[in-house]
């Protein structure tokens, strides 16, 4: 058994050295147990948090020499469990490792699914974030207009195609050309900009003339300062992630723009909501998996994976993904079926 263990806490964007490739024989299931085989690992913004020496809040962090967590699609190889046999596809959190026990009550069965690392993507936690964020505190009205950055990533992807289907006007904000004419060409948005650009600010402000009506937070930084003069009255900003931020050492130089945020919070109304979807599983996600299985389906909403293979190059796609480096939903193709 192969496995990746937290080796240091990293200092602004992790280093190959900040996780440590260990061989440990495979674990026997206990009673109740079953044993999994990781078939996909998935890579996700969130595990850089969970690196620090103090955790988030929503979740703790990993201690130095346990094995990184992670999302992942799993094979069961032996069952001591009456709820699951040998052979059964299985939603798992088996961590950054070939093999992993569990007692079951993390593991969700995904039947016969023909993309089952669809499961770790837009079917699966990233797609969950999307549609709930978006519908419940975005509430895009037709002809609104709705920005996401990241937007070619797994979360934003879907927050966009899931506002045009709700009749609204999307622009995209990514980093790179071919990421541009993915979301234009392949996404249908409805203008797509670069963040890199040098004329990034106007551009926003061009591509929205009318104002912004949802700015769907992934990113922060550079971005949500081009953002916030836009917003309209009565705006809607749900706050999934700010990965602009994950790397940071210390607090931004520069002056105190917090009144100016505040302000514009109270004089606009803009209503500003964060939300961790760990929260919101149980019966909102079989929902949720109906209704984007039927568009994947019907083919109203694109499923873009950045497929890596083997475990051992986890880390380098890790840290890629915090530099934009990925082009769709990042999944390490760990076993073979
Ligand atoms: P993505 O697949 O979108 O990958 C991350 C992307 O972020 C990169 O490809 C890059 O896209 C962009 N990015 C990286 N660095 C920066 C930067 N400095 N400034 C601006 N953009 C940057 O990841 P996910 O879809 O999985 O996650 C998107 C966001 O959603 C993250 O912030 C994540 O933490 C959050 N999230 C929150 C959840 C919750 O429960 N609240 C659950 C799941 C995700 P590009 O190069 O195109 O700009």
């Amino acid at each position: 058994n192969r496995r990746f263990v937290l080796a240091a806490h990293p200092q602004g964007l992790p280093t190959p050295q900040d996780v440590r490739l260990e061989t440990t024989p495979v674990p026997e299931p206990g009673e109740g147990q079953v044993l999994l085989r990781t078939l996909y690992l998935s890579l996700d913004p969130y595990m850089r948090n969970l690196m620090d020496e103090v955790g988030p809040v929503y979740a703790p962090a990993v201690p130095l020499g346990e094995v990184m967590v992670g999302g992942t699609v799993n094979r069961v190889v032996a069952s001591r469990h009456p709820g699951f046999k040998a052979g059964d596809l299985v939603l798992g959190n088996a961590g950054w490792q070939d093999y992993a026990l569990s007692d079951g009550s993390d593991l969700i069965a995904l039947g016969d699914m023909a993309e089952p690392s669809h499961a770790l993507g837009g079917l699966g936690m990233p797609g969950f974030t999307a549609h709930l964020g978006l519908l419940d505190i975005g509430q895009p009205k037709p002809g609104e207009t709705v920005v996401v950055a990241a937007a070619t990533g797994a979360v934003g992807a879907a927050v966009g195609q899931i506002a045009k289907l709700r009749g609204a006007r999307v622009v995209g904000i990514v980093g790179g050309e071919d990421k541009r004419r993915y979301a234009l060409d392949e996404l249908g948005f409805d203008v797509c900009l670069d963040r890199r650009d040098p004329q990034f600010a106007e551009q926003l402000a061009q591509a929205c003339a009318d104002g912004i009506d949802v700015y769907f937070e992934n990113v922060g930084g550079e971005v949500f300062d081009a953002v916030l003069p836009l917003l309209n009255i009565g705006a809607r900003v749900p706050v999934c992630g700010i990965i602009a931020h994950y790397n940071d050492k210390t607090a931004p130089a520069g002056p105190d723009r917090v009144p100016q945020l505040m302000s514009a919070i109270l004089q606009k109304r803009i209503r500003v909501q964060g939300f961790i979807i760990l929260d919101h599983y149980g019966e909102r996600f079989d929902a949720f998996r109906r209704e984007m299985g039927a568009w994947v389906e019907r083919g109203e909403v694109k499923l873009r994976e950045d497929r890596i293979d083997g475990l051992e190059n986890a880390p380098q796609a890790f840290i890629g993904l915090l530099q934009g480096h990925n082009f769709g939903k990042l999944v390490v193709r760990v076993g073979e079926d």
